[in-house]
């Protein structure tokens, strides 16, 4: 057998965001690309800014020595130092490059910080719903994914998660602004949850790391706060990218940024530096770090997403369907009408509309909308999702 019957399973079971994307290309060659409205993946389809294209061509043009050489496997001193800024800024602590490794995109910076962090049989806890990609991530470094439910309302459950840990427990991993939910936790809660990991790391002996995942950071809408955890939780670690907020997914452009107040930061970052060159990603690619370097703090316009989420919201709403309307990133995640997630994507796949069901989060009974489309395919959705919530019954 040329696959391994671990991967074979993994491949039987490939995510529902990968099948209905797959799904989509099947409906695109029968219908055409103009008549399907795919809403499965979460690609951005506004253009980088202009700055990114103008730094780009600096870079490219600059005459540095060994431009494309190796370099040390955390990336360059420049880019960590100017992203060490950005990151002092938004986590209300002060820390320096050292305390950054650049890495490929937010997957790859949290594959190179779970391989530091994980025993084999360690437990990471996460809340669902939740980009089902975790499970494999924390399974690549031989530990296990934890789910722990939700506050109705998609805040964290705090108790929730604090019933989930135990000696096996490593990390807990949030991700604000949330995918699929949207949802940006308050500092409240945070608050909160540092609390709560402080006294369950008493209790088991060992310190529990708070994980961030932000790739959704820059895209908060009405003027929503994203708090720092760095400020909250000592033992901190934060990874993101550049893959959402400067629509750079294919450029594989991200970094960590590990909390000088750590128990054993330095030792951390060092795993880090370590596992980025060991996991075969060996740096961050050069041209995008020197890049990204140039416009810290730059994104996209984000209020071309929040007239998307407006103008799908209201249409949605109007038409019975049940949603909070997200504080951020790019998603909306509704009721599915009927109650039974499958069946209603199924029935709007008929409407030629792709949506992602809510068990492809851990979460059935609600489907996830990635509203990063062309706004002609939410007005010519509309019709479809209207006759597939009647077909449900609701
Ligand atoms: N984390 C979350 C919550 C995501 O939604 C995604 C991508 O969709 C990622 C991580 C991976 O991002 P990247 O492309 O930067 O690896």
């Amino acid at each position: 057998m040329a696959v391994s019957s671990k991967v074979l399973g993994m491949m039987e079971t490939a995510s529902w965001i990968r099948r209905m994307f797959e799904a989509g290309n099947a409906l695109r060659a029968q219908h055409g690309a103009a008549s399907v409205c795919d809403f499965s993946l979460g690609n951005p389809d506004v253009e980088p800014p202009a700055r990114f294209q103008e730094a780009l061509r600096e870079v490219v043009d600059s005459a540095v020595p060994l431009k494309h050489g190796y370099m040390p496997n955390a990336g360059y001193p420049e880019t960590r130092a100017r992203v060490a800024e950005l990151v002092s800024r938004e986590q209300g602590v002060a820390l320096d490059g050292q305390s950054v490794v650049m890495s490929c995109g937010a997957s790859g910076g949290l594959n190179s910080v779970l391989k530091t962090i994980l025993n084999p049989g360690d437990e990471v806890i996460a809340t669902i719903p939740c980009f089902m990609e975790y499970a494999s991530y924390v399974d690549n470094h031989g530990g296990k994914l934890v789910l722990a439910p939700s506050a109705p309302d998609f805040d964290l459950d705090v108790a929730a998660l604090e019933s989930r840990i135990g000696s096996r427990t490593a990390a807990v991993l949030v991700n604000s602004p949330n995918n699929p939910t949207g949802r940006i936790y308050p500092r409240e809660t945070l608050k909160e949850l540092s609390d709560m990991l402080a006294r369950a790391g008493r209790k088991t002996g060992r310190t529990i790391y708070l994980l961030a995942d932000e790739p959704y950071r820059k895209l908060a809408y009405d003027g929503a706060e994203v708090p720092g955890i760095m400020s909250l939780y000592p033992h901190s670690i934060v990874v993101t990218s550049h893959s959402k907020d400067l629509s750079l997914p294919g450029e594989r452009i991200g970094h960590v940024a590990v909390n000088p107040f750590a128990d054993d930061a330095k030792k951390l970052v060092d795993g880090i530096i370590l596992c980025t060159r060991i996991l075969g990603y060996v740096n961050a690619p050069a041209l995008m770090q020197r890049t990204v370097a140039k416009i810290q703090g730059l994104s996209v316009d984000i209020e071309i997403y929040r007239k998307k989420r407006d103008l799908f919201c209201s249409a949605l709403r109007g038409m019975g369907y049940q949603l909070s309307v997200p504080q951020g990133a790019f998603y909306i995640f509704p009721r599915a009408p009927g109650g039974d997630d499958l069946a209603f994507v199924q029935t709007l796949q008929e409407e030629l509309v792709l949506v992602v069901p809510g068990r492809g989060f851990s979460f059935p009974g609600y489907f996830r909308i990635a509203y990063c489309v062309d706004t002609s395919f939410i007005e010519k959705s509309l019709a479809g999702f209207e006759r597939a919530a009647r077909k449900m019954g609701a």
